[in-house]
């Protein structure tokens, strides 16, 4: 079992080995806070002195919040909207519902018993809803930047937006089919122009400038309207 300890509302984890001599205080990434302690460190000792380490535990707790993007998730309870293609619909959730999600075009029905895995019914919907709708805005954009994708996938890219790979594949985050479609149309064209010019730079800005001349103002949307929707953030990269 975890061994913690509590210092002016901050919990901290306690870890213990008898390697040790000293007394050390850690922040990860995450802002979990362990102190490592020699076996037989009091409780009343490392609580002493952990509260004179406050200080610079707050200092790191600042920083970190002031870095770290902050990443709206939902709760998944009735009420909630969620967005799809720059459209908000509103959640019910359901109790005894045989589907564990579904759209009816106005709402999402979410089964009271699939809340805790709702994430993934959630991410599996957008995949498979989006993904026609993704490909179809790709051969039309295809068209204006006359480049042809082999491939278009729609993954879990994590903070991407989307990416450009091998052999002329390119992948799209989910995530964006809850943005509208002319924040999403810029996207896919930044992802289409890397199959002509893989690197960040003039020639990729000439290529958008000829394809989508306010791709500018759309990546700012793009920015902005991350932090209104859920699973992102506004530093997102493409
Ligand atoms: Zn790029």
């Amino acid at each position: 079992m975890m061994e913690t300890l509590e210092v002016e509302s901050l919990v901290f984890e306690v870890r213990r080995s008898p390697r040790r001599t000293t007394l050390e205080l850690t922040v990860d990434r995450a802002g979990e806070l362990v102190i490592h302690a020699p076996e037989t460190s009091d409780p009343q000792d490392l609580a002493r002195w952990t509260r004179s380490k406050l200080l610079w535990v707050h200092g790191k707790l600042a920083n970190k919040a002031e870095v770290a993007p902050r990443v709206r998730q939902p709760e998944f309870v009735s009420g909630e909207s969620f967005s799809y293609l720059g459209r908000s619909y509103r959640l019910k959730v359901i109790h005894g519902a045989k589907e564990s999600l579904r759209f009816d075009g106005r709402n999402f029905l979410l089964s009271s018993n699939a809340r805790s895995q709702a994430a993934d019914h959630f991410r599996r919907w957008y995949v498979h809803t989006g993904r026609e709708w993704l490909r179809e805005r790709v051969c039309l954009l295809s068209r204006k930047l006359s480049v042809q994708a082999e491939r278009v996938e729609v993954r879990d890219l994590g903070y991407r937006w989307g990416s450009c790979g091998k052999n002329g594949v390119v992948y799209f985050n989910w995530k964006l089919l809850q943005l509208p479609a002319r924040v999403t149309d810029y996207v896919i064209a930044h992802e289409l122009a890397h199959l002509l010019e893989p690197h960040h730079g003039p020639e990729l800005w000439r290529i958008l400038d000829r394809s989508l001349p306010d791709w500018r103002m759309r990546c700012e949307e793009l920015k902005l309207k991350a932090r209104d929707i859920y699973w992102c953030h506004d530093r997102m990269v493409q």
